[in-house]
């Protein structure tokens, strides 16, 4: 096992990877900006290493900051958590030709399904199923249209390199298809560099539905059931839950079978999300995460396990520490995203917290940096805290949720905690019944901006 360990994050997650770390009698490093000096993360970790200044280019992002940060302090191997440097697939390279070991997939995995369209390939060869689309890129427009035609509209065209709900439009007919191809190369090319798109049919009234797997590099690999991911707001997610209230122990069963066989067949080592949209009772693959997810706390909680332990130790070399036949469901779990943010627009409102008392009690779990007195930063992502509750069914974790939302107070900024107050008094938030655009919808009717 590692002595010490280097935490290339900042926030919850830096945290969450602390704890983790602390339990397995493992030393910590945080790495830290300039604006985050007095941040929980470096006071939490047993030393600390300014690595820059607040824009994340020049701290989180830098490489070479990060790995003398790790030569300075002896640390033998990074997490990257979410974000940042998790999914880049030439900062693993750099970072295991130092002899660091980095604690998440291989440099070649990252590469792979970070790439949209070698991903879908690489997974339909592996047998999972997919959306159906475009075979590969599609180099102009009129090869679009013609796909527009032969697939039938509504359509959707994505990035090959996009990611975080960019680089993606929907045309729903062939009058929409050139502006719709358009700027969804122009949007690939301008975030990541590559304007290379895909076509898939637009699905319109699929839940997110996604499968945590877990390998050990060595060709053996479980699932640990799927995370219902559905409400969203311009693609991005605010309410997770495990297990999904509308996936049977038998689809359950099956579509984690068929993720798991398949990192298996590749070898994958660490914490992996395979994502699909679910539509009338089919799967299909849209892309895979290397990575730990944000809402990776409510699978934690069904099934008792935690995932950071687990990817600490395959780094290391170790064993598993269970298998299939270990993994059973306990209960129901369900994660909000609080994010420092003032409705009804949804607009970063970072400050000064003049008051702050987290959750507690039966079943509930807060995942946070926060603490009395302390100034949120303008410069990094809005989320603030995760408030995971469990439950022994999904309506007892509804009411917890109510409740823990109840007691939680932050002061001196806005948050989007009134937001989950108002779903939950929504009768189809109680009973499961949306899809991918409800939240949008509800959210024209009810927040009008
Ligand atoms: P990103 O990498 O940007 O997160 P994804 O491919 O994971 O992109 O898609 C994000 C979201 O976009 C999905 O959760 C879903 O809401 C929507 N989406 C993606 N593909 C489709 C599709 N074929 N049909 C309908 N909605 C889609």
């Amino acid at each position: 096992m590692f002595d010490k360990i280097l935490i290339a994050n900042r926030g919850e997650i830096a945290l969450r990877v602390i704890r983790a770390a602390r339990e397995m009698g493992v030393k910590t490093v945080a790495v830290h900006s300039t604006a985050d000096s007095d941040a929980m993360h470096v006071r939490m970790a047993d030393e600390s290493v300014c690595i820059g200044p607040p824009p994340s280019p020049q701290s989180y992002l830098s490489v070479p900051a990060i790995i003398s940060a790790c030569e300075i302090t002896g640390a033998q191997a990074i997490h990257p958590g979410y974000g940042f440097l998790s999914e880049n697939a030439e900062f693993v390279q750099i970072v295991e030709d130092h002899g660091i070991t980095f604690i998440g997939p291989t440099a070649e995995h990252i590469r792979i399904m970070g790439d949209k369209i070698t991903a879908k390939d690489t997974m339909k060869a592996l047998g999972v199923p997919c959306v159906p689309g475009s075979d590969g890129g599609v180099p102009d427009l009129a090869t679009a249209k013609k796909i527009g035609e032969e697939f039938g509209y509504p359509v959707i065209i994505k990035a090959t390199a996009g990611g975080g709900g960019r680089g993606m439009k929907v045309a729903m007919n062939a009058n929409e298809m050139e502006s719709a191809f358009m700027t969804a190369r122009a949007e690939g090319k301008a975030a990541f560099g590559n304007d290379e798109v895909y076509i898939e049919k637009y699905l319109t009234t699929p839940r997110h539905i996604e499968i945590q797997v877990f390998g050990d590099g060595k060709g053996k690999a479980v699932h640990l059931g799927e995370r219902d991911c559905s409400l969203q707001r311009r693609h991005q997610k605010v309410f997770e839950e495990a297990p999904g209230p509308c996936i049977t122990p038998e689809e359950r069963a099956k579509i984690g079978k068929v993720c798991a066989d398949a990192v298996a067949k590749i070898n994958y080592i660490g914490a992996g999300t395979i994502e699909f949209l679910y539509e009338n009772g089919e799967f299909y693959f849209i892309e895979m995460n290397t990575r730990l997810q944000v809402e990776h706390p409510v699978t934690e909680g069904i099934f008792g396990v935690d995932l950071v332990r687990e990817q600490i130790l395959v780094a290391a070399g170790e064993p598993m520490s269970f298998g299939q036949d270990d993994l059973v469901i306990n209960g129901h779990a369900i994660e909000v995203r609080i994010n420092a943010e003032k409705l009804p627009n949804f607009s970063p409102c970072p400050g000064k917290i003049t008051a702050y008392h987290a959750p507690g009690g039966l079943g509930v779990r807060m995942d946070s940096a926060l603490y009395d007195g302390y100034s949120i930063p303008p410069y990094y992502d809005s989320l603030i805290a995760k408030l995971i509750v469990q439950g022994r069914d999904r309506d007892e974790a509804l009411a917890r949720l109510n409740r823990a939302l109840g007691e939680l107070i932050v002061d001196g900024i806005d948050t989007t905690v009134p937001l989950f107050h108002a779903l939950l008094q929504e009768p189809d938030i109680h009973s499961g019944d949306y899809n991918i655009h409800w939240l949008e919808r509800w959210l024209a009717e009810n927040m009008a901006e």
